[in-house]
């Protein structure tokens, strides 16, 4: 095996003093010592380490590609591990129109996402059938699947995807590790007809 050479003297390497570590949860702090609750830390872990599944079906999924491209940089929000597999996926992105046909295929897609899971709906279309008002498609992805953020625009810019991801993180960091036992969530999932 051939040694590695380095262009840099190890010891000349800096470290990149750009990067921002994620901020403490709330918590008490002493000398040698951190405590906080469990929610609080299995909520920064989740948030910090979402792996989305882009259902993308027509025009807006190309606003995805830009939004994971190194312009916009999705990464830069721990969702860089984009799966294919639902099995494995935390968060479900909508993106396009969603023939009435598709809609068994989204809603199995969904159902087959292990919990805790999450919905964002990208555009007008999968937010509402957009400008399609026809007897062929889905005037709204929540009428198969519970939505937990809708961003709007046709399409919308990556800005407003990555705003979109950034609600989530929100809504997963503060979410309650018993709201998924809750009788409203259950509540929510029968008015579905998800048992
Ligand atoms: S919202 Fe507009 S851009 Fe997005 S899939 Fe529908 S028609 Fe295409």
């Amino acid at each position: 095996m051939r040694p590695v050479r380095f262009n840099i003297h190890p010891k000349e390497a800096k470290l990149n003093d750009s990067l921002m570590v994620t901020e403490l949860p709330e918590g008490h702090t002493g000398e040698g010592f951190f405590a906080t609750s469990l929610d609080k830390v299995v909520g920064l872990a989740r948030k910090n380490s979402i792996w989305p599944l882009p259902f993308a079906t027509s025009c807006c999924g190309i606003e995805f590609m830009a939004t994971m491209g190194s312009h916009y940089d999705l990464a830069r929000f721990g969702s860089e591990r984009v799966g294919f597999s639902p099995r494995q996926c935390d968060l479900l992105m909508v993106m396009g129109t969603i023939a009435k046909k598709m809609g068994p295929v989204l809603r199995q897609v969904y159902l087959q996402m292990a919990e805790p899971r999450w919905v964002i709906a990208v555009g007008a279309c999968a937010s509402s059938g957009g400008i399609f008002d026809s007897y062929s498609v889905l005037q709204g992805i929540d009428q198969i699947i519970p939505v937990d953020v809708y961003v709007p625009g046709c399409p919308p810019r990556p800005e407003a995807i990555i705003d979109g991801v950034l609600k989530i993180q929100d809504l997963v960091h503060n979410e309650s590790l018993r709201r998924r036992n809750s009788d409203h969530y259950k509540a929510l999932l029968n008015s579905y007809g998800i048992e």
